[in-house]
């Protein structure tokens, strides 16, 4: 079967052509190319996610030719390519090598293909607003795979091989295809229809997951009200050895998980890991109204050849990072203790970070581009996450709005005007438009508080917010590696006594030395190799022989700077109170109580 001619601009062919060099084979069919020479072209990012990638470097040739032979191309710039002109129908093929295990461009081996259409696809300038049609061709050395994509479908079987249309390029990119012998799940949430395609080497309670999915979805779609902006929705979902992240898209994400982070049959409670899992499901949910429709102005249209820059992704990504942990327990997912842990070691993770007392997080998420996305040995001197900083500030306007209010409005009245404004018409967000919306729930005298939230790196007001909801906020210091936070911890007897100020890899090479600390003072930086304390070789163990010493004390360091020796004097320092923990105030006034309550409730309440 084929699709007519008359119903697409351009039609793509994926070909899965060799898993073992990693190499797909794209075909363009162009009935009516710019007859002045058809320029194509590849995004040089992918939506979701701020960074210059520049795909084009992964393909490998391209050629093209016309009724009458090859047609010459020339390469215009690192995006583009130019045809030489013709009168007829074009087809252009090209090869791109396909093995970044990431969701924000292509894979393909002998056990998997994922590709998003940003890595493989090229626009037909001139043409991306007609529709596309994509084919893929089933691979003969694969019998078992099946095709897992929301892309809608006009030839094939439901998970087969066949014809896919897409309205228009901007569609046709937000459509991830998973190509694989895939676990499917399937459940339905609020009357729409969800799937669930897993890859990958694990084991799984189908029951669990699909259960607790089931509650995050329905509440997410209650929460912004039916119908839901789309008719169906799949997450796709890469487990791996160790590996996290997600991207979201119109009707999917595309999600890479541990395989430790998935619920195992007779598993008890909810660990942390799966926790994170499903914080990481909301999260990517959340951003199918929060960023997929009610979108900056700066995304409509997205300009796919250069850096599009937002002072929003504070809200795009803070705020869809605050509604992800507090929809786990207003689904009923996790309990309350459980989320005040969540939210408590958030918030350790900014305490930890000296970069927010030099950005506010309108510049960080302005400069995402050349910062957040490409961290380096300064970083968490320098920079502040407009993730964590702005799920901090969503819950200080949460607060602040319910607290000054009575509980008559909250942050949900924001993001729900900001659905009825703008996502739902699809209509961009100014610059100021989720302030302008604060303002009219809160009055202009929040102005000052959005200031010092915003474009400030003031400490944020949380712990009289807290308690005005019942909450105690609790500083201590850090007892050991692995604690985030979130816990009253051990107590004196677990506690450190003296800091170092570096975090430092297992041979003894230092990461990171946070601006201040006792280790940048004694001459300290990353990159250097500790190979002794006071003589003795001591390698990766230095913090941990420092947590034990007093402060003041002081010692002698031996490191190598690339190849030269130096020798430091090191004065220990007190650990800081960076650590905190969150929990209910054994006497909580009933007005305060009410206000939890319907914080933690939420609108919709748990299903
Ligand atoms: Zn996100």
């Amino acid at each position: 079967m084929t699709t007519n001619t008359a119903e697409w601009a351009v039609r793509y062919t994926v070909e899965l052509e060799d898993p073992g060099a990693h190499l797909l084979r794209v075909r363009l069919e162009i009935p009516r190319p710019d007859p002045a020479g058809q320029v194509l072209r590849l995004p040089t990012w992918i939506p979701g996610s701020y960074l210059i990638r520049e795909f084009a470097r992964h393909v490998q040739w391209l050629r093209a030719a016309d009724a009458a032979g090859p047609l010459a191309v020339r390469r215009l710039d690192k995006a583009s390519w130019a045809l030489a002109p013709s009168a007829g129908p074009v087809t252009v093929e090209l090869q791109v090598w396909a093995y970044d295990l990431s969701v924000r461009a292509a894979f393909f081996d002998q056990q998997r293909c994922y590709f998003n259409g940003t890595s493989l696809l090229p626009a037909v300038v001139g043409q991306e607003a007609a529709p596309c049609a994509l084919r893929i061709l089933a691979p003969s050395f694969a019998p078992a795979w099946r095709v897992a994509t929301t892309l809608p479908r006009t030839t094939g079987e439901r998970h087969g091989f066949g014809d896919f249309i897409a309205a228009d390029y901007d569609e046709l990119i937000d459509h991830p295809v998973e190509i694989a012998d895939f676990v499917l799940l399937e459940f339905e949430a609020a009357g729409v229809p969800h799937e669930v395609a897993l890859t990958g080497v694990f084991s799984l309670d189908e029951e669990r997951l699909i259960a607790d999915l089931t509650a995050i979805c329905a509440h997410e779609i209650e929460f912004f009200g039916r119908p839901a902006p789309m008719d169906r929705y799949l997450f796709q979902v890469a487990v791996v050895g160790d590996g996290y992240g997600g991207l979201e898209h119109r009707s999917s994400t595309s999600l890479v998980c541990g395989r430790d982070s998935l619920p195992t049959p007779g598993m008890k409670g909810t660990p942390e890991a799966y926790r994170a899992f499903l914080g990481l499901c909301s999260h990517e949910y959340f951003h199918t109204w929060n960023v997929k429709r009610i979108k900056p102005a700066a995304f409509l249209p997205y300009d796919l050849t250069r850096e599009a820059h937002t002072e929003l992704l504070w809200a795009f990504e803070g705020l869809t990072s605050y509604y992800d942990d507090l929809i786990l327990v207003r689904s009923g997912v996790i309990d309350e203790a459980s989320y005040l842990d969540l939210l408590a070691r958030t918030l350790t993770g900014v305490l930890r970070t000296p970069g927010r007392k030099v950005q506010p997080v309108v510049e960080a998420s302005f400069d995402a581009w050349t910062r957040y996305y490409r961290q380096d040995e300064n970083s968490p001197n320098a920079l502040i996450s407009y993730y964590t900083k702005g799920a901090l500030v969503g819950l200080t306007l949460d607060l602040h709005l319910r607290v000054h209010s009575g509980g008559a409005v909250s942050l949900d009245d924001l993001m729900l005007r900001l659905w009825e404004r703008h996502g739902r018409p699809l209509i961009g967000v100014p610059e100021d438009g989720v302030e302008a919306i604060l303002r009219e729930l809160g009055g202009e005298g929040l102005q000052p508080l959005l200031d010092l939230c915003l474009r400030s790196t003031d400490e944020l007001p949380l712990e009289p917010l807290l308690a005005a909801v019942g909450v105690e906020l609790r500083l201590r210091a850090q007892e050991g590696a692995d604690d985030k936070g979130g816990t009253a911890g051990g107590g004196s007897s677990k506690a450190p006594t003296g800091w170092l100020g570096a975090t430092l890899g297992g041979d003894g090479k230092v990461k990171h030395a946070l601006v201040g600390g006792p280790a940048a003072r004694a001459g300290l930086s990353a990159g250097d190799q500790v190979i002794a304390l006071d003589g003795l070789r001591c390698g990766g163990e230095l913090s941990k022989r420092i947590s034990k010493m007093q402060p003041g004390e002081r010692c002698t360091l031996h490191a190598f700077r690339r190849d030269e020796l130096l020798e430091l004097q090191l004065e220990v320092g007190a650990p800081p109170v960076d650590t905190a923990y969150l929990r209910v105030a054994p006497h909580v006034a009933p007005e305060a109580e009410a206000l939890r309550v319907a914080w933690l409730r939420g609108p919709v309440g748990a299903a």
